[in-house]
């Protein structure tokens, strides 16, 4: 890390990571969409309400030949593999355990193995995360009230009444390690989290809101800080069920901190020797790798840190 030029972007992402090709152009080519969907080389993944089916012991996706499914299976196209291979994911109205997986494969959260998944499975897995969470929360027409069926393969969804498509939606968040002029970080503990668990902090960009500006407004919020200077340093998707997460590093003079106690709990300052030992003793921990969070505190600490909250 320390080779990175000052202020680089933070390229270890573990949810931003994709190297499937989306081929947006191919959604609403009916002609390519019949053809694939039945093509002896088209594959499915399984995805279900935050989770994707992984092959048995394994972390790599289950992937079902297209041609076994129902002609009828509810699928969004996730776009075309590095091989040619046209790549879906199945979405089911039914609770997951009533779900028939292909034998061996089994559900697991694609927080617990999104880190774990290599590039193309990690881009596949959260675009259907994504899609699938959307699906599940849009039933109806905002606009009108009727009915929406899918449409340009899984990426709409039509009011056939008002001949008008509605789109995945995605939820801007900011998130933000701040920094004094020491140089040492905070971190605090939302109310509802266990004793232990810290990490930086975070909101969601209200409506006519900038993310700079939202930064500012939830730093101040949630713990009395007034931020000087901002540093965008990337952003992952979290579809938990529908963020981006924007990260920041801040800079405040003000090390004085007043806890909001309805959002936060507790916050702390900790230079990087601190850091390192209330996280090697277990007196802290911070959240896992997948999360943009500590990929903004190891940024600021320089190094992996060792140690991670399991939810
Ligand atoms: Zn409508």
């Amino acid at each position: 890390m320390g080779a990175l030029p000052r202020g680089a972007l933070l390229d270890d992402l573990l949810l931003s990571r994709a190297s499937i090709d989306r081929a947006a152009h191919l959604r609403t080519d009916a002609d390519f969409q019949q053809m694939a969907r039945t093509d002896a080389g088209s594959l499915v993944i399984w995805v279900h309400s935050g989770a994707v089916a992984l092959l048995s012991e394994e972390t790599a996706l289950q992937m079902t030949p297209a041609s076994q499914l129902a002609a009828d299976a509810d699928l969004s196209f996730l776009g075309v593999s590095p091989q040619g291979a046209a790549i879906y994911a199945v979405h089911h109205a039914s609770e997951r355990e009533h779900v028939q997986l292909p034998d061996g494969a089994t559900w697991v959260g694609l927080r617990e193995v999104g880190h774990a998944l290599d590039d193309h499975d990690a881009g596949l897995a959260v675009n259907a995360v994504a899609l699938d969470n959307w699906r599940r929360s849009t039933r109806i027409c905002p606009s009108c009230g009727d009915r929406l069926v899918p449409n340009q393969a899984g990426w709409s969804l039509r009011c056939t009444k008002e001949s008008r498509d509605h789109f995945p939606r995605t939820e801007p968040a900011v998130i933000m390690l701040v920094r004094d002029p020491q140089d040492r970080a905070l971190l605090g503990r939302q109310v509802s989290w266990q004793p232990r668990w810290f990490s930086t902090f975070a909101g969601f960009v209200e409506a006519g809101e900038s993310a700079e500006a939202a930064v500012r407004r939830e730093l101040f919020e949630e713990v009395g800080v007034r931020v000087d200077r901002l540093h965008y340093l990337g952003s992952q998707p979290w579809p938990f069920p529908a963020s981006l997460m924007l990260g920041y590093h801040a800079w405040t003079s003000e090390v004085e901190v007043r806890v909001d106690q309805e959002e936060i709990a507790e916050a702390h300052w900790f230079s990087r020797v601190e850091l390192e030992q209330a996280c090697a003793s277990g007196e802290i921990l911070l959240p896992p790798a997948v999360s943009i969070s500590r990929k903004l505190i190891e940024r600021w600490f320089g190094a992996e840190l060792p140690g991670k909250w399991l939810r």
